[in-house]
Order: C-alpha cells, then structure tokens, then sequence
C-alpha cells in the first residue's frame, strides 16, 4: 500500500502550521516547526508572490496531510462530499472527521492519526462489539469503540486518559479512558473541528 516517506515535520513547515504529526514531540520545544517556522529548503525563507492556484493546493495539501489521506483517496472524498446535501467544504471535513482511524485519535486512545491507524489496522479496537481493522471506516452517532480487555496493556492505550486530559475532547465524541471506551454522540459540526483550515479554498481548486 502507498504511504508517505516524506519527512513529517517538513511537512508542517511547507504548510505553514503544525500539522501534529509527531505525537508529544508537537507539543515539546523540539518541534520543528516551533524552532524553524519557514518553508524547507534553501529558498524557504524568500518571500514570493504566490498565486491563487498556489493558495488553494497549499490548503488542500495541508488538510490531506492533516488526516494523512493520499490524493485519491482524498478527492474521492471531495466528490462524496459535493453529492451530500449541504455545504460541500464542511462535508469534506465531516468526512474526514468521522474516518474511524482519526476518532481513536481524537478518544485519545493514540497520539498521532498515523499511530491510530497502525492501532486500527492491527485490530486493537472493536466497534460495536466486532473486530474492526479499516482506519477509513466512517462512524456513525451511537457506535461505540472498544478496546477488548487483552489489548489494554498496550502503553499509548492505557495513557488515554492523560491525553484526554491534556487534549481535550471535542463535543460530539464521549471518551472514557478508565473504561477504555469512547462513543459517538453526534456528527461533528464546523465549529467542532479546529483544524485552521480554510475548505472553500480546496472546493475551488478542484471545482477547476
Ligand atoms: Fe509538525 Fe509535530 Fe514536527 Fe512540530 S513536531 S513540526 S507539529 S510534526
């Protein structure tokens, strides 16, 4: 399967934000990003004039990179978005939110989207009471993720509840890290997701 090799905190400096990638090391003075906020390269700190189409691909580069989501996969998203009633940027970002891999993150049960997703792919996590292994599942309000009782000595799992503390959870998903448990109480809305991103950006650049 395809997957990033690009080094990730270049990531966060080519977009311009942090992108949280690293787990705790984002939130430590050793953060790239922090300690170099310009673009990589030699280049990276001349000022250029940057064209609209450049705005818009940064900001779609950037929430693809977020999530960890190859372009396929991510306009496949977009076209899924654009067929749903509504606004089609906050579709694509409720999309994103609700893939399964990203709400182990936001539960706390990992510290990065990349370490939910090796969780998930490693069957650590039930939902609803099955075995499930597909990071891009889409929850829906009531599921109810898990982690069986034989995988809760694994150390990022039993620190949930630290992270939840340190991390907050947003409002439409209810963790328990004492129970090792989290639930989804309602589809998350625009103002639930924090992630400075600007979507009607991305809808331009592929609406081309
Ligand atoms: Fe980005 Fe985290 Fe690296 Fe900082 S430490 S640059 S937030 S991936």
């Amino acid at each position: 399967m395809a997957k990033y090799t690009e080094a990730k905190c270049r990531m966060c400096r080519r977009e311009g934000c942090k992108l949280f990638l690293k787990g705790d090391r984002c939130f430590s003075e050793k953060c790239a990003y922090d300690r170099r906020p310009y673009a990589p390269g030699q280049h990276g700190r001349t000022r250029k004039k940057v064209s609209e189409y450049a705005v818009q691909l940064r900001e779609k580069q950037k929430a693809r990179r977020a999530y960890g989501i190859l372009e396929r996969q991510f306009h496949g998203y977009f076209e899924k978005a654009e067929m749903q009633k509504g606004v089609t940027g906050t579709n694509l970002l409720v999309i994103l939110e609700r893939r399964l891999d990203n709400v182990v993150y936001r539960l706390g049960f990992a510290n990065s989207r990349n370490q939910a997703r090796q969780l998930v792919r490693h069957g650590v996590f039930t939902l609803n009471g099955r075995k499930v292994n597909i990071p891009s599942l889409q929850v829906k309000v009531g599921d109810s993720i898990e982690v069986p009782e034989k995988n809760r000595k694994i150390p990022v799992l039993a620190g949930a509840q630290e992270v939840i503390a340190r991390r907050g959870c947003p409002a439409w998903l209810e963790a328990n890290g004492a129970a090792f448990k989290g639930t989804v109480k309602a589809l998350p809305q625009r103002d639930d997701i924090q992630f400075p991103v600007n979507e009607q950006l991305i809808v331009e650049l592929y609406s081309k």
